[in-house]
């Protein structure tokens, strides 16, 4: 499948659609999930066109992972999150659903099940208080 220059992250980096920015460097762009599966659910994408993992220039893969840690660390500290899980699916049946490479930074604690993937759309006022907890970690 070729690159969708129109899926919705593509529109994000090119600011033709919003998002609830929590960091960003030269290659790299984290944002708020809008439909979560747990509160803090955060994702990391590259700001170049790739479909999923097979397409990812070897050279960028530790930017991505730098700024994953990164990320993850600060939603860690801003959630209280006892685990944090990094998903990344490739492909529909993987169950990726948007095709511009992107990893998930997950919150968890024990015995609380996960909401179902990219089903219910969160409050966006929430997701925005959301964004400044995670920001506000980032600048400690
Ligand atoms: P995947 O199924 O791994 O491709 O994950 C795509 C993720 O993108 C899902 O968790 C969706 O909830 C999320 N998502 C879809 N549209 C947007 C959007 N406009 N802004 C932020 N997250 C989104």
């Amino acid at each position: 499948m070729a690159y969708d220059p129109n899926n919705i992250f593509a529109k994000i980096l090119r600011g033709e659609a919003p998002c609830f920015k929590v960091y960003e460097d030269e290659m790299t762009l984290s944002f708020m999930d809008v439909m979560p599966q747990a509160e803090g659910h955060t994702l990391v994408i590259p700001k170049f066109p790739a479909e999923n993992l097979f397409d990812l220039d070897p050279d960028f893969v530790a930017a991505q992972a730098k700024t994953t840690k990164i990320v993850a660390a600060a939603v860690k500290r801003a959630f209280d999150a006892p685990g944090i899980m990094i998903a990344q699916l490739n492909g529909p049946a993987a169950g990726q659903t948007v095709f511009h490479f992107h990893t998930h930074i997950i919150p968890r604690s024990a015995g609380i099940d996960l909401a179902l993937h990219a089903r219910k759309l969160a409050d966006f006022d929430l997701l925005k208080k959301h964004a400044e907890r995670i920001k506000a970690e980032l600048a400690d």
